[in-house]
């Protein structure tokens, strides 16, 4: 007989630094989850494989020009195909379902992260730009169909455990820790020549392209805090950023007294994960553990927004709420993809947040459709502004 506990996940973004990692925990937990829905947007014969392995009831490739090598390649398995985004919306409202790890990168997680809370599934949430961009709608959402909400991200992950323990007291302050990324010593001079593979030596976690990006220039710790006032319901004021280069403590909660509960590990991605897709439980898991006599040293210092301007701007994003963060967020997906293609410098990550942020139309209180028209027009801003860049460099 099947285990009564046993929980049906759907995992979007399986072929993912995130997805993988997952599939690496359910592999190890075969007794008490299993992965129903694969869904991956260009990876189609890793899709396949993970298929064949794990036994998915249905898989979606996003990208619809490879539907057919997916369909040949699993014909014959009793597996169910499909393509295109309208499929992971539909088939993540699946009822066999019972959680839904969102782990696409960017704002083309909005959509299913949006199926999923109107099916009322649990969501543990990978995507942060989902909230960075539509916060208050998708938590609205969730709440209105009784979808929860747990995170996956290692510092929320960290603040999330660390309210478990406060018998129900709201955190007074939440303390978002940095590692502070590749650069954290470099002068401006050295980041502003810093190059795609440099950028992408991440000195602590093992993470996909776009967030290890985001870590080098800190628009990561924008994002979070973004991600964090949403999750927690936190005013943006409530919540500091501390570079800590070790990356032990992923975060801590601070209470009415003073007290602090912070959560501790090495950095191992699967950890969070795996508490997420098991909460309330904790269950067993193959990592390196803490001994605290060979740690020594653990240290901490305040961010410096002029060498990571991105984190600054994030910050003002923040403040000013509405569809500010949308207009950051997009700004910011197109600058990195041209970054990672090397058409741009460094600081033109930045300085093509800084240009759509005064120059985009702003609103205060947007719907959805507003969110969507906003992801659009900052994007095609942004390319243009992108183009112009690389034009001058090649000159
Ligand atoms: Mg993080």
């Amino acid at each position: 007989m099947e285990n009564p506990g046993k929980r049906n996940i759907a995992i979007l973004g399986s072929t993912g630094s995130i997805g993988t990692q997952a599939l690496d925990v359910i592999r190890q937990h075969p007794d008490r989850f299993r992965a129903v829905l694969l869904a991956a947007n260009n990876s189609w014969e890793a899709l396949c494989s993970q298929a064949l392995e794990f036994k998915a009831k249905t898989v979606v490739i996003c990208n619809p020009s490879h539907f057919r090598k997916v369909k040949d390649a699993l014909s014959g398995h009793g597996i169910s195909v499909y393509s295109g985004m309208k499929s992971v919306c539909s088939m993540v409202q699946d009822p066999e379902i019972d959680m839904v790890l969102t782990s696409m990168v960017g704002f083309s997680g909005l959509e299913s992260t949006l199926a999923a809370a109107e099916a009322g599934k649990t969501i543990a949430l990978a995507n942060k730009e989902t909230l960075v961009a539509a916060g208050g709608i998708v938590m609205e959402t969730a709440q209105r169909h009784g979808a929860r909400i747990i995170p996956v991200d290692s510092e929320h992950s960290a603040v999330f455990q660390c309210l478990q323990g406060s018998g129900g007291a709201p955190a007074e302050k939440i303390h978002l820790t940095a590692s502070g990324g590749p650069f954290r010593t470099w002068t401006r001079e050295q980041i502003a020549a810093a190059t795609r593979e440099q950028a992408l030596r991440h000195p602590q976690w093992n993470m996909g392209s776009k967030v290890t990006i985001d870590s080098a220039t800190m628009v990561n710790k924008g994002l979070e805090v973004i991600e964090a006032r949403w999750l927690f319901d936190m005013d943006p004021e409530k919540i500091n950023v501390v570079v800590h280069p070790q990356s032990i403590i992923h975060s801590m909660v601070e209470f009415a007294d003073g007290a602090v509960i912070a959560q501790l590990g090495h950095p191992d991605m699967r950890e969070p994960i795996q508490y997420a897709l098991g909460y309330p439980e904790r269950l067993r898991l193959n990592n390196r553990k803490l001994d605290f006599a060979r740690l020594a040293t653990l240290t901490f210092s305040a961010p410096d927004t002029d060498r990571f301007p991105a984190l600054g701007l994030a910050f003002e994003a923040v403040k000013k709420g509405g569809s500010m963060p949308c207009i950051l967020n997009a700004a910011n997906e197109a600058a990195v993809e041209a970054f990672l293609q090397e058409r741009i410098g460094f600081y033109d990550i930045s300085g093509t947040i800084e240009y759509c942020m005064e120059r985009a139309g702003f609103d205060a209180d947007p719907d959805l459709d507003t969110i969507f028209a906003t992801h659009r027009e900052v994007l095609s801003m942004a390319r243009e502004r992108i183009d112009k860049t690389a034009a001058s460099r090649t000159l």
